[in-house]
């Protein structure tokens, strides 16, 4: 059955995935279908890990022929790549990434990228090679707020706490106790889909497992006129030069889902990055450390679909959902509307 003439939707969530979905509609000729488009959100009690993102939207050598996921990620970076190109979103921005090769790991991971013989920093150990690599940096409050959305979208700041099938339609309910009825459910949750995991079972989302990370950031910092990134064995050094924002970061913590700062890890990335760079980092004193939760499905698949009638998720986007919720936001968008649903 395709969608239906006079339908309520109700979409959880303001991250890149709620955002890509709703973008996504819009291109979509039966959107004005849809007789109420509500989305619910809470970034106090439900931080976006979007907001705390390095937000770099990159192959980072990924390439295809290694297995089934690297395939995924090349045609997913091609149609994000495109939309980021043809789009011009504000908050987005094309930048130059660098990796230098140290061990056998980067090797295999950037060795077939083409190289070039200088980088934004003088080494202070010299590197077997440097790879170079399109990416878009992305500011992530400024993007999300920014991209288009139906026009009759209402946003609403609330805390989903139940939703329930009833016999004709789905009953959501919110912390401050109000009720919203809606024949379509998206859950856009990120991380808080745990929350709801019941609905979750025997869907490539059951079970998505926490990755802490965490990131320094730094504001009104000048390393030139136009933006770049440089991978020195996983530290990863983002500058933008939009509105000279540094970031260094990031560490990576498996099964972690609170948002205490592994410090020590930073501490380690920052004096790792100095030791191999010739670079004056302003001091740790000075930045702001972010923290978000990465959300992981068990094959580290992104992954948006039907989880039962009229209920759909989009989510499992892991460290890659500047690449990933475009075009599967798409495809879910399309599915709404397919006679096979
Ligand atoms: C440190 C770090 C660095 C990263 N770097 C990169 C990178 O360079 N490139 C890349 O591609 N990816 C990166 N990622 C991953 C990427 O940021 C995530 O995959 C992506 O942001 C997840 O988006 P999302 O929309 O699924 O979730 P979120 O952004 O977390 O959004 C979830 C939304 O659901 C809402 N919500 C949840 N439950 C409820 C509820 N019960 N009621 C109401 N609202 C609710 C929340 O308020 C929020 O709006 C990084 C992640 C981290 C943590």
């Amino acid at each position: 059955m395709g969608i239906e003439i006079m339908t309520r939707l109700l979409v959880i969530g303001e991250g890149i995935a709620a955002q890509a979905f709703l973008n996504s509609l819009i291109h979509e000729d039966i959107v004005d279908k849809f007789t109420s488009i509500t989305q619910l959100s809470h970034s106090e009690l439900a931080p976006l890990t979007s907001w705390n993102s390095t937000a770099i939207a990159a192959l980072r050598g990924t390439r295809r022929g290694m297995s089934p996921l690297g395939d995924e990620l090349v045609d997913m970076w091609e149609e994000s790549n495109q939309a980021y190109t043809q789009e011009k979103w504000k908050g987005v921005y094309p930048i130059e990434l660098h990796s230098w090769i140290y061990s056998d790991k980067s090797d295999r991971r950037y060795g077939h990228l083409p190289k070039v013989e200088k980088s934004f920093f003088e080494c202070k150990i010299k590197p077997r090679g440097i790879s170079t690599e399109r990416a878009w940096v992305i500011d992530p409050k400024v993007f999300l707020q920014n991209i288009t959305t139906p026009k009759n979208l209402v946003k609403k700041k609330s805390l989903v706490t139940s939703l329930v099938q009833g016999e004709k339609c789905w009953r959501v309910e919110t912390l401050d106790k109000e009720v919203f009825e809606a024949d379509i459910v998206v859950l856009a949750s990120g991380h808080w889909a745990q929350w709801m995991q019941e609905y979750y079972a025997g869907s490539p989302l059951e079970g998505l497992k926490p990755y802490q990370g965490s990131y320094y950031q730094w504001e009104n910092v000048s390393f030139g006129e136009r933006g770049f990134s440089v991978i020195i064995e996983g530290s990863n050094f983002i500058y933008q030069a939009e509105n000279k924002r540094l970031i260094l970061g990031a560490t990576s913590l498996n099964g972690v889902d609170h948002f205490i700062a592994d410090k020590v890890g930073l501490k380690k990335i920052y004096d790792h990055f100095q030791s191999y760079a010739d670079v004056n980092l302003p001091s740790i004193q000075e930045s702001q450390i972010h923290t978000g939760i990465r959300s992981q499905t068990k094959g580290r698949r992104p992954w948006a679909g039907k989880l039962q009638n009229n209920l759909y998720a989009i989510g499992g986007l892991y460290k890659t959902g500047w690449v990933s919720s475009i075009p599967l936001a798409r495809q879910l968008a399309k599915s709404l509307f397919s006679s096979d649903q």
